[in-house]
């Protein structure tokens, strides 16, 4: 038998809050500190969701933001493979006949 810290009376293990140690009786009138109200869970909830809500949208921006620029470096290597098959090519048909790499 513990006692409850609320009232003093004994309280039997299976009666006893799990979390604060009182009575059902002391339980029923709402002794229980870490019962939080509904106003703050409500409040709670609230800055949950607008802190996960900024970071969700940020996260997107920032996936915006690097897909725009993989399609930019897509772009500037498309530019550059077709630039050294156009200088391959100019290189190739200049060179003479000699100094072409054996094949
Ligand atoms: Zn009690």
């Amino acid at each position: 038998m513990t006692k409850c810290p609320q009232c003093g009376k004994d309280v039997s293990f299976f009666e006893r809050d799990l979390i604060t140690g009182t009575c059902p009786a002391c339980r029923g009138i709402g002794a229980r500190p870490a019962t939080l109200g509904c106003g703050t869970l409500l409040l709670i909830g609230l800055v949950v969701w607008l802190v996960v809500g900024s970071k969700v949208n940020r996260v997107r921006d920032e996936v915006t933001e690097l897909r725009s620029e993989v399609a930019e470096l897509k772009r500037a290597v498309e530019q550059e493979t077709a630039e050294l098959r156009a200088l391959r090519e100019a290189i190739e048909a200049s060179a003479p006949p000699t100094t072409r790499r054996p094949e």
